[in-house]
């Protein structure tokens, strides 16, 4: 696949479910790519990125942003207290506000810096013991809490469990998000974007079939 190719899908998706063309921003989620297959993307045009640790991305993404205009950094992986300043200072947008006590520590860096990315809540569809994210039901309450906060809540996220049907999930998440009046929905991964869409997805995030497989580390 090619960065072209999944662009006429996502054009495609939209087309189906009767949305508006540009509706859905692809997440090009290059973690653990070699920064030549990064750049070969950059260099197509391509802006919008994603990056699931805070370190790997502050070890790339400062040099682009010296070479190429327009960049915009999303982290999508899980992000300790402790690297909350780094990771607002590093991207423009954060998928995993998972907790209290990470939304008090934003806050308060929020005020420090005087500017926050943009937001979205994980989810826990799937209630898996593993995997980050509020359980849908206690989503309603953390969602209130962060908005108390002041702080920029654009969205929800999730990652459904791999062996279930993810258009069930993206279901559960596309609803808490409209009783909650959030517009963003950051769902659908390589293998099932296009549900994602069907179902609502304003932002997916895509890694292996843009770049290839990930080289194991
Ligand atoms: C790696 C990753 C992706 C991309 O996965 P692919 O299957 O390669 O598209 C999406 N979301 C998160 C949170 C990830 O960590």
């Amino acid at each position: 696949m090619t960065l072209r190719d999944i662009t006429d899908r996502i054009a495609k998706a939209e087309k189906n479910a009767g949305r508006e063309a540009g509706a859905v921003s692809l997440i090009a989620v290059s973690k653990v790519q070699p920064n030549e297959r990064v750049k070969a993307v950059l260099d197509e045009g391509h802006r919008i990125f994603g990056e699931n640790k805070v370190q790997e991305a502050a070890g790339k993404w400062p040099d682009f942003r010296t070479q190429y205009e327009g960049i915009e950094l999303h982290l999508i992986g899980p992000l300790q207290t402790n690297k909350a300043r780094q990771a607002m200072e590093l991207a423009d947008s954060i998928h995993t506000l998972d907790r209290p006590k990470l939304a008090n520590t934003i806050a308060r860096l929020a005020q420090e810096i005087g500017s926050c990315p943009d937001l979205f809540i994980q989810v826990n569809t799937g209630e898996e013991d593993q995997k980050a994210g509020v359980l849908p039901s206690e989503a309603d309450a953390f969602i209130t809490e962060s908005r108390a906060l002041d702080l920029p809540v654009r969205g929800l996220m999730c990652i459904p469990p791999v062996d279930e049907e993810a258009s069930l999930h993206f279901a559960l998440l596309a609803k808490i998000a409209a009783r909650n009046g959030l517009q963003g929905l950051s769902m659908g991964m390589s293998s099932d974007f296009e549900k994602a869409i069907a179902l609502g997805a304003t932002h997916i995030r895509v890694g292996s079939a843009i770049f290839g497989d990930r080289v194991p580390t």
